[in-house]
């Protein structure tokens, strides 16, 4: 934009994100039915959730307890007696007509939440959470898999709990955008409130984006575009992006203002990279919210806020400076660890709280762990390697019964198969050497190397370095730390 960019007009991209979080309940939010993902079609309904006449929903409060988390998580302010609406809309995925929402009384609202700033990594950005309110999921409409080639609807999804949270428009770039989410997410995951899995729908986000454009005598706004149902980051990067510049185009063309037009919905399609009206946005009197005489309020006593708090677990914030204060880990490695997810972070606290060793855990861990992982699109889980036995390595090389050789010898061994670090170190010959088996090899080197020792004496100090890895030919047992000691000993010592 920057090339077609007068000098004297500064553009800025205002971005609010709207994200739909599917909760990680058992059962939907008004019935018992079960929210797994992936069943047959229509295998997981029931009259309440199909919206049959006579039923009555029942509130899951699970669903509400998460909620109270996320609350807390983001430091927002928790509405007790919140309250229950109808968003009327008719689509055929809806069967009772109307959504159960939740409109001006949300369950938490006026948060916070910080975020590296993609540009400055020193720098932390901040976004206003407006609110966070409960709502039930429509179904799903199967275009081309019915009979004929028609159009079917599943209602297994009918009734899932979500979690709307929406921000101020405080973020000014798709890529501030992408790292608030990634950061959002981190939190939900570490909270266990959502499995966040974009690919299955459980986190979906509406992009609201338009231009504020300053000549230095008037500022004015472009008309306000929501992008629907975006479904990972990097479509939220690109479709912002490319909203931004079309904008900019059409308000060089027709300097359209906003007010002059309503707000448009847009959707974006991932394969031409564009993003194309759906309708001119409904106004919330379009939707005819009104209180749901079904369901009551939601009352949330103290106790049960505070049994929540004493029950949340360690956010990733909490994690990091633990991971410094306690393990000593560069700024660095703490961010890098606990980004990789809750799963990592423990995996990494039982190493270092075997081997005692925070340093040298957190190279194997960052190093060869998660590079394999990679490589391989696994999670920790699934690694063969239990966090108990790789602090057991970590803690032999720590104490020099190990040198870093021998031990990745023994680490790429377990990849392959399942033994406990004796028998590791049995299959591959390694075996103990004592005291004395280590001072004859010394005696033995130093009659050899009279040449090399006479060197060291007058002060060549890296003259003992090809005597060590001489050793180690001899014995491939030996640890280098202990036989360097011994052999300081007797040369220092003669
Ligand atoms: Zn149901």
């Amino acid at each position: 934009m920057s090339d077609t960019t007068p000098s004297a007009l500064s553009v800025q991209t205002i971005i609010g994100l709207e994200v739909h979080v599917q909760l990680a309940t058992q059962s939907k939010l008004f019935c018992g039915c079960s929210t797994r993902y992936g069943q047959p079609p229509n295998t997981q309904t029931c009259p309440i959730c199909q919206g049959l006449p006579g039923t009555l929903p029942v509130i899951n409060q699970h669903a509400i307890e998460l909620a109270i988390d996320v609350g807390l998580a983001l430091d927002m302010e928790l509405v007790s007696g919140c309250r229950w609406d109808r968003k009327h809309y008719f689509y055929p995925d809806l069967p009772k007509g109307y959504q159960t929402s939740q409109y001006d009384l949300p369950i938490t609202r006026n948060g916070r939440l910080e975020f590296r700033d993609p540009a400055n990594a020193a720098t932390l950005l901040s976004v206003r959470i407006n609110r966070a309110h409960l709502e039930e999921d429509a179904g799903k409409s199967l275009h081309g898999e019915g009979v004929d080639g028609g159009t079917w609807i599943d209602l297994n999804r009918t009734g899932t709990p979500l979690l709307e949270i929406v921000t101020e428009p405080d973020l000014r770039s798709a890529q501030d955008g992408k790292a608030f989410l990634q950061q959002l997410r981190t939190i939900l995951l570490y909270i266990g409130v959502s499995d966040c899995n974009m690919q299955e729908g459980s986190m979906r986000i509406d992009a609201n984006v338009n231009l504020r454009i300053d000549d230095g005598a008037q500022s004015i706004a472009t008309p306000i575009v929501e992008i629907k149902n975006l479904n990972s980051f990097r479509n939220v990067e690109r479709a912002i992006e490319f909203e931004r510049d079309r904008q900019w185009q059409h308000w060089q063309a027709t300097g359209e203002k906003l007010g002059q037009r309503p707000k448009q919905t847009r959707g974006w399609d991932a394969d031409r990279e564009v993003t194309t009206v759906q309708r001119e946005k409904e106004e919330a009197a379009d939707y005819r919210y009104f209180p749901c005489p079904d369901l009551p309020p939601v009352v949330l006593s103290a106790e049960q806020i505070a049994a929540r708090r004493a029950k949340l677990p360690r956010l990733p914030q909490q994690w990091k400076a633990d991971l410094i204060s306690v393990w000593k880990l560069s700024d660095y490695d703490a961010s890098v660890i606990v980004e990789q997810g809750r799963d990592v972070a423990e995996y990494f606290e039982t190493v270092a709280q075997v081997s005692q060793d925070g340093k040298r855990s957190a190279n194997w861990l960052t190093q060869e762990i998660m590079r394999l992982l990679n490589e391989q699109q696994r999670p920790i889980s699934e690694f063969p390697i239990s966090a108990q036995q790789m602090g057991e390595l970590v803690a032999a090389v720590a104490t020099n019964e190990l040198d870093h050789a021998r031990a990745r010898e023994i680490f790429s061994l377990w990849l392959e198969q399942s033994l406990t670090l004796a028998e590791a170190k049995q299959r591959l010959g390694i075996a103990a050497i004592s005291s004395d088996e280590v001072e004859q090899l010394v005696a033995e080197i130093v009659a050899q190397h009279q040449a090399a020792i006479d060197d060291y004496r007058q002060g060549k100090k890296q003259a003992l370095g090809p005597l060590i890895a001489q050793a180690k030919k001899l014995n491939p047992n030996v640890s280098p730390a202990k036989f360097r000691e011994a052999l300081l000993r007797a040369v220092d010592g003669q």
